[in-house]
């Protein structure tokens, strides 16, 4: 085992890896980074391509980068017959944040407290003032827009930048809630709409989704291992698939051991303390992999509840078109791509219905900003198709709402009897099915959907009441490695720290309890900021 003079061994650049970085390197602490994929040149994004030049740059034999190529085709997963999940994962530095959709809704007690209310598992550890001044550092160190709103169902901020101006699908959709009795917000994403800490603000590409070449979303790259770098104190070793967690006789973390994905060399590093941050799906394997005569079940897994609970949101899309935007001429609606605004769930819990938690919607692809890709789903061919394509073109609107998946033990992430991959390592195998409560909530999400539509008489394209997008297509997997009070039902204590093993810390979506209506990623930089504190002072103290 090679040893070194690190004080702790980070799995993981992506935003949660990346914020333990950050943090653990201004305070000090020697971090070695670990990262199963190589860097993304900016220099390479294909940003501004066009589609007709992208077609040719393809011809000539050029590729963009292929953020999400590399763990299907090197780590490869399994799920049931009849079971996809669709499971998205980027490997390289910055993780899925070069291409993340940066919205960014803090949690609320609502969303922590609501498990001890319903009944159903467990609540989390953490109460919102206690993790609120890590929601406001954390906006304020990366940029997010957002409006002046504060509700108990998405707690307001005072640090948000400039939200952008409205599309004028997002007017009349506004318009439309409203009249029909819902609560519309202005959309939250860490995107600079002013320039923040020496970054230049978003040009109004609209081109988020192929990463931004100016770096004017958050991405941890940019915004937090540039920082790490800069103390001097975080070595980052790239291409280094890690497979297991090593322990000592006692059980606790002495080390990491890593295949090198271009020569596939198998290495060991000596750790004094190691902190997990490989995405839930990809953190949960290396946990379950790490397997000793201490730890049986795989490291820290007494309790049987490291792969079990994986949950996220299901949704669904519905299209339609705002009839007063008929024929006029295209306009400009790239915008920071992605919705501005948002529809914040309404359930509370003390309301009387048949289903337990709620849903939010959100509304990207308004506009000539999304394409014309509804062509595809329209009637009608040669002339009178075109004329009518080109009608419908800025007239579009869109619904995604985004519902809570509770957490089941039989919803899980497994190696066991998998295959291995390239280096022998057992692969993944997804399990996971939606249960009662989420089927009785889908037909209020269609209603609430249809009240709006109605509302603001949109023309909807034909769709199925009850139709779902891919289990998976959210990409906010969490549960399967949660925090908690109680050992025998959680893995980790409120501050990420394994009950079991406290030299571990997992700081990633794994350990979020239940994975609420909101996506994950604010809470993720919050949670994993306030862990690394925790950490940090415990090291000073030397109790680890
Ligand atoms: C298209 C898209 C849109 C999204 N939109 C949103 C959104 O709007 N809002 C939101 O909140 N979230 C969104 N997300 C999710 C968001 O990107 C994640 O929540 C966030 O990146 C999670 O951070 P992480 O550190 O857990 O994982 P990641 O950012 O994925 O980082 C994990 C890192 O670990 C590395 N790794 C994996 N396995 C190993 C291994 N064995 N050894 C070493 N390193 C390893 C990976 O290479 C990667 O760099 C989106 C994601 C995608 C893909
Ligand atoms: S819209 Fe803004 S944030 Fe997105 S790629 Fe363009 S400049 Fe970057």
């Amino acid at each position: 085992m090679t040893t070194g003079d690190h004080d702790v061994v980070i799995i993981g650049s992506g935003a949660s890896g990346g914020m333990a970085a950050w943090n653990l390197t201004r305070k000090g602490a020697k971090v070695l980074m670990l990262e199963a994929g190589g860097r993304f040149e900016r220099a390479d994004f294909w940003s501004h391509v066009k589609p007709w030049e992208a077609r040719e740059r393809r011809r000539r034999g050029e590729r963009s980068p292929g953020f999400e190529t590399l763990p299907l085709r090197e780590s490869p997963y399994e799920t049931p017959a009849g079971q996809h999940f669709l499971l998205r994962r980027v490997w390289g530095v910055g993780g899925k944040t070069n291409i993340w959709g940066r919205v960014s809704l803090r949690y609320g007690d609502l969303n922590f407290k609501e498990p001890a209310i319903d009944g159903w598992e467990i609540p989390w550890p953490v109460s919102y003032s206690e993790i609120a001044p890590y929601y406001d550092n954390v906006e304020k160190l990366i940029g997010v827009c957002g409006g002046a709103d504060d509700s108990k169902f998405l707690p307001g901020s005072g640090h948000h930048l400039p939200p952008p101006n409205l599309r004028c699908g997002e007017v009349l959709l506004r318009k439309g809630a409203e009249k029909a009795g819902y609560t519309v917000v202005n959309g939250r994403r860490a995107v600079l709409t002013k320039e923040h800490r020496g970054r230049a603000k978003c040009h109004y590409c609209g081109a988020c989704g192929k990463g931004c070449d100016i770096g004017a979303f958050f991405n941890s790259r940019d915004y937090l291992l540039e920082d790490a770098f800069a103390t001097g104190k975080l070595e980052l070793r790239e291409n280094a698939v890690v497979s297991h967690v090593l322990t000592d006789e006692n059980g606790a973390a002495s080390g990491v051991r890593y295949f090198e994905r271009l020569t596939g060399a198998e290495r060991t590093v000596a750790a004094k303390r190691v902190v997990v941050g490989a995405s839930t799906v990809d953190s949960t394997r290396i946990l379950l992999n790490s397997k000793s005569s201490a730890h049986p079940n795989g490291i820290g897994n007494g309790s049987d509840v490291i792969g079990r609970y994986l949950c996220e949101q299901f949704r669904f899309h519905v299209y339609a078109f705002a009839p007063q935007l008929y024929g006029r001429p295209a306009t400009n609606d790239d915008g920071i791509s992605g919705g501005h605004i948002y529809i914040p769930r309404f359930e509370s819990p003390e309301e009387k219905r048949d289903y337990m938690r709620g849903f939010g919607i959100q509304l990207w692809g308004i506009g000539c900003g999304a394409g014309a890709q509804f062509a595809k789903r329209m009637a009608g061919f040669g002339l009178d198709f075109k004329r009518d394509v080109r009608k419908s073109y800025p007239a579009l609107v869109q619904m995604h709402p985004y519902g809570e998946v509770l957490p089941y033990r039989h919803n899980r992430v497994a190696v066991d009897g998998t295959p291995p991959d390239r280096f022998g390592i057992p692969t993944i195998r997804i399990e996971y099915k939606l249960g009662e409560n989420e089927r009785k909530m889908i037909p209020r999400m269609y209603d609430v959907v249809e009240e709006i539509l109605h509302a603001m008489r949109a023309e909807p394209l034909p769709y199925q009441r009850g139709d779902l997008d891919e289990l998976g297509a959210a990409i906010h997997e969490h549960g399967t490695c949660r925090m908690g009070e109680d050992p025998k039902r959680s893995a980790l204590n409120g501050y990420m720290q394994m009950h079991e093993v406290p030299n571990v810390f997992v700081v990633d979506g794994s350990a979020f309890p239940t994975p609420t209506e909101k996506n994950p990623t604010l809470s993720i930089l919050a949670f994993a900021w306030r862990a690394t504190d925790y950490l940090a002072e415990q090291m000073r103290l030397g109790n680890i």
